[in-house]
């Protein structure tokens, strides 16, 4: 399914830059998706220019061109799931899409992705969804060859994905249910397989189970519908349906832990009942958001161990003309990963 004719340059020559100006699709506003050309992408001080050669699209970017999201500023060029080489070397990289101050608080420890002066791509600054763009030399990491382009740019997506388990101090041998068996769901089922913790999905969508069989029959994953008396020591949500909350604190074990890693839709009061099993059950409850460049780092990785199983989860490989109406069906909720091709 991956078409690897284009996997960055012949022989590592470095791709030729004679272009000024390049293609994008620009949201203007919320429901305004524009295929334009503008001029290429100027790196500042400790930025590279890399040309794009996939940008995989998700959920979020789905819900930026339908309503907007916290953190979009307008006009933007959108994607943040980028494999692209790098102009002056020829070399390949992920891209971990975050740019953070290095000296605050959060980023002194580690939490890069919750800096306050976070600029994302395709979210404060131009994305993926574009021939070119500039990144920060800090942001590229390296990949092995044989990991392909449209792989790669699910490094993105896995890196949160290990973000929300790591919250959750999920440890081998526990029990992981996780509300949602679309993509990132998936990819983290995986990484919390990886990590040696059994993991149960919980979808109430029957095409998305059906859709998903082979990866998670890979990996050992079921759906808990038939296991309702099991107890689970964490629960992620990867959907935004406002019952996963309620619903998946009910299903934790004492001092288990909740991790909201999806926002949810429509706000709706956690009942009282709910409060209070969180005060005598002594649970946890946590967030999570984006992820660090080390994640994202360690999610190139798992992805190069699980290759066969992740080309699983592509759903169509697309050009720039199709990006609105892919981002139309994602919004629908019913496909896996749509990959588009730029290079
Ligand atoms: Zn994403
Ligand atoms: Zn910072």
């Amino acid at each position: 399914m991956i078409d690897q004719s284009a996997n960055g340059p012949a022989n590592g020559a470095p791709p030729r830059q004679s272009a000024t100006v390049m293609k994008c699709l620009q949201l203007k506003q919320p429901g305004s998706l524009i295929p334009t050309h503008t001029a290429l992408p100027q790196p500042g001080p400790g930025e590279v220019l890399l040309r794009v050669t996939r940008c995989a699209l998700c959920r979020t970017d789905a819900k930026m061109f339908a309503q907007g999201h916290r953190d979009l500023t307008l006009p933007r060029v959108l994607g943040h799931e980028i494999c692209g080489v790098e102009v002056a070397t020829g070399q390949r990289y992920a891209v971990w899409p975050g740019s953070s101050c290095g000296s605050c608080t959060q980023c002194r420890n580690g939490r890069e992705n919750l800096c306050r002066q976070m600029q994302i791509l395709g979210f404060h600054r131009n994305g993926g969804l574009a021939e070119f763009v500039a990144v920060p030399r800090t942001s590229l990491i390296p990949l092995p060859a044989d990991l392909p382009d449209a792989l790669a740019c699910l490094a993105e997506p896995l890196a949160c994905a290990l973000n929300a388990i790591e919250q959750t101090n999920l440890r081998g041998g526990q029990k992981l249910l996780i509300y949602g068996a679309g993509p990132v769901g998936l990819l983290m089922a995986m990484a919390a397989t990886a990590r040696g913790a059994a993991t149960w999905m919980s979808e109430r969508s029957d095409s998305k189970l059906k859709r998903s069989d082979q990866f998670r029959k890979g990996l050992n994953i079921a759906s808990h519908d038939n296991r309702s008396d099991l107890a689970f020591d964490a629960v992620i949500n990867a959907a935004p349906a406002r019952e996963a909350i309620s619903a998946g604190i009910k299903r934790l074990t004492t001092a288990g832990c909740y991790c909201v890693f999806s926002g949810i839709t429509n706000a709706a009061a956690i009942p009282v009942e709910v409060i209070n099993e969180i005060h005598y059950r002594q649970l946890r409850m946590v967030g999570a958001y984006g992820c660090t460049s080390s994640q994202l780092q360690e999610a190139v990785t798992l992805l190069w161990n699980h290759r066969a199983r992740v080309n699983l989860l592509i759903e169509r490989h697309i050009g720039l003309n199709e990006v609105e109406d892919a981002l139309r069906q994602i919004l629908a909720g019913k496909t896996l990963k749509f990959v588009v091709k730029l290079a």
